[in-house]
This record gives structure tokens, C-alpha cells and sequence, in this order.
């Protein structure tokens, strides 16, 4: 059997439960799988000193890591391992469910491409006397490179086409430095289509022809809006799960971490009804870069098809808690891994 570490930084709130479900289902695939954990909980992180420098330590160790949710009381955890492992690229699939009910009629696969960083999010900006405030925005030559090559990289592996989005025609300077640089890294990609499309637009397009967009690579605030755009859309901001990607000077991906989307959800933490889809789907992420995308696509598929039998969690109209919906989705994989 072939052998995969991956570290695993521990959280709050339903962290535990997400654990057990993401344990139980790699239990079931034909891999001899490493979970190293390092605790990033509160009460650790509440100590003081090592508990970032054990997580980094770790995720430059295996290179791939799985996140489960963090409080963020003082710092953000997310922010800080974005600070210390050069994060530059967040991949974000928001997909459709079958099974998860929405006010909106389409089926939607967005995969979302963002700068990670820079943006107007770096600067707090500044009042200057009472009347004005003014923020900085940076973009940054090499996060936009690193974001494309991801991008047009996914698309060709997935026969798909890349969409990029900005104001370039009004932010001249800053959106028109990202859209010359995406069309750089394009024109190494003779294969795949990309298109340009105006931020503002795309937002309507999306949701007036959804199926016209796969993936769409965007700076760092537009990705933001979109995704949680998206994610209404499907009708959930609950059930996706993210990639960030941090990369070394030749362009290879040096460190990867995927964690759920959604929080920490301490009202229902304990009592063994949360929700692991977005977990799931996180570790599947995980699987895919680390070369296991069949082991990737299968896991996905047994979840998919789960919800969409109804067989799922109170949050999203079942009646499973979370040890059954697992275990609903270890049977299937065990199926259709034989
Ligand atoms: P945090 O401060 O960590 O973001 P929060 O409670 O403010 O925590 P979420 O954790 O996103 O925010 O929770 C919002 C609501 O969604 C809560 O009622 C929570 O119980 C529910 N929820 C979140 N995640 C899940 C899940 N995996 N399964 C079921 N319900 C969930």
C-alpha cells in the first residue's frame, strides 16, 4: 500500500467530531495513511509559544496538512499560517448538491482561483483628518503568477476553461498589472481557453448562465465576494472546503493545506449531530494533490450521493447524526473501492 502523512492541525468547537468522521473514511481507502496531529486549539494556543511553531514545523515536514475550524480570539489561525507558510493561492470549489435545497434553480461548479493575499486586504487603511480614509491596494507579481499557473494547470488537467475577472478598466494600474500578467502565464497554455471578463458582469453572468464558467481566477477581494456568492447559490456557506497553496521559487506547489469551510459551530460541539461534509471534502482535496485523485473523486462521489439520498444531517433536512452519515459514506467508498 502506498504511504501518505498528512499533518493534522487540530481545532475547537466540532474539530473532535470532523476528526473522527475524516478518520473513520480514510480508515476505508486502500492507503496507508499518517495523520500527525498538532494541537492548535485554544487552550494550546492559550499557553503560548510553540503551538504555530509545532504546526509549521509539521507542514513543512509532510507538506500537506488538513485543518479542522479554530476560534479566533485574539489572532486569527488562518491568518497567522498564511503569514508563516507564504500562502499565495487559495483554491475554492463551490459545487452544487443534490439533496441541499437553494433559491437558486441551476446547478453550479465554480472553481474559484484567489490571490491570497494583497488586495485592499493587507492595508487597514488610514483616516486623514475627519472628513477622508484612504487604503492601499497591492498587487504583487509573483502571488498573481503563482495563482495562474495554478489555474490554467487545473484547467488543463481538467479539460476546463479559465475565466479572469478584475476592473481592469477602471483599476487600470493594479487589475490591468494582474490581467497582463495572466495573459503571460496564458500564452503557456495555448491549450486551454481563457477568457476576460469585467468583475461586475461576471457576477451577474454567473448567476444568469452558470454553466459558462469553470474556473475563475480572481484577486484577492473578488475572490472573496465570489466565493461567498457561490456559495449562496448552492445554498450553503457550510458545506465546501478550501486548498492554499504556498509554492517554492521554481513554481512547484511546496506546501498545501485544505480545511471545511464553516465554523467552529460550539452550540451544537460534543453532541454528535455536526455535519463532516465539508471535512470530507477537504480531505478529499487532500487526496487529489497528494496523486490520489481517483481515491479523491470516489470519496466525493460517495458523499454527494449520501446527501442526495437524503441519507445526511439535521442541518441540511436529514435525520443521520454524524457517526451514521459517516459511516453511510465509508460503506459506499468501501463499495466502490472494491
Ligand atoms: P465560529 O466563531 O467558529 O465561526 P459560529 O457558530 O459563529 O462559530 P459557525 O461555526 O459557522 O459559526 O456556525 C454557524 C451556525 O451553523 C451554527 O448554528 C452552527 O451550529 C451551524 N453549523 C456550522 N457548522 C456546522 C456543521 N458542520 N454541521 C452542522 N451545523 C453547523
Amino acid at each position: 500500500m502506498e504511504r501518505l502523512r498528512i499533518t493534522e492541525l487540530l481545532g475547537d468547537g466540532i474539530g473532535p467530531e470532523l476528526r473522527e468522521s475524516v478518520h473513520a473514511v480514510a480508515a476505508a481507502l486502500p492507503l496507508a495513511l499518517e495523520f500527525i496531529p498538532v494541537d492548535l486549539s485554544l487552550a494550546a494556543r492559550r499557553r503560548g509559544g510553540s503551538a504555530y511553531d509545532l504546526a509549521e514545523q509539521s507542514i513543512r515536514d509532510t507538506r500537506i496538512a488538513l485543518k479542522y475550524p479554530t476560534v479566533t480570539e485574539r489572532e486569527s489561525p488562518n491568518a497567522v499560517l498564511r503569514q508563516r507558510l507564504r500562502f499565495s493561492v487559495i483554491h475554492r470549489p463551490v459545487l452544487s448538491i443534490r439533496g441541499i435545497s437553494s433559491n437558486f434553480k441551476e446547478d453550479v461548479a465554480l472553481e474559484i482561483v484567489r490571490v491570497a493575499t494583497g488586495g485592499t486586504y493587507d492595508d487597514p487603511g488610514q483616516r486623514i483628518g475627519e472628513d477622508v480614509a484612504v487604503s492601499l491596494r497591492i498587487v504583487e507579481r509573483r502571488p498573481c503568477t503563482e495563482a495562474a499557473r495554478f489555474a490554467f494547470e487545473y484547467a488543463r488537467r481538467n479539460g476546463l476553461t479559465v475565466t479572469s475577472s478584475s476592473k481592469h478598466t477602471i483599476q487600470r494600474a493594479t487589475d490591468g498589472f494582474f490581467e497582463a500578467i495572466v495573459r503571460e502565464v496564458a500564452s503557456g497554455y495555448p491549450d486551454v481557453r481563457h477568457r476576460v471578463e469585467l468583475f461586475d458582469a461576471l457576477l451577474a453572468k454567473v448567476i444568469l448562465r452558470p454553466h459558462d464558467y469553470q474556473v475563475v481566477l480572481v484577486l484577492n477581494e473578488y475572490g472573496d465576494f465570489l466565493s461567498d456568492m457561490a456559495c449562496g447559490l448552492v445554498g450553503s456557506l457550510g458545506t465546501g472546503a478550501s486548498g492554499n497553496y504556498a509554492f517554492a521559487k521554481d513554481g512547484r506547489i511546496e506546501v498545501a493545506m485544505f480545511d471545511p469551510a464553516g465554523g467552529t459551530a460550539p452550540d451544537i460541539a460534543g453532541r454528535g449531530v455536526c455535519n463532516p461534509t465539508a471535512a470530507l471534502l477537504a480531505f478529499g482535496l487532500a487526496l487529489d494533490h497528494a496523486g490520489h485523485a481517483a481515491l479523491g473523486n470516489a470519496l466525493r462521489k460517495a458523499v454527494l450521493d449520501a446527501i442526495a439520498d437524503g441519507k445526511s444531517t439535521a442541518d441540511v433536512g436529514g435525520k443521520l447524526d454524524t457517526r451514521s452519515f459517516t459511516g453511510v459514506v465509508t460503506d459506499a467508498l468501501a463499495d466502490a473501492l472494491v
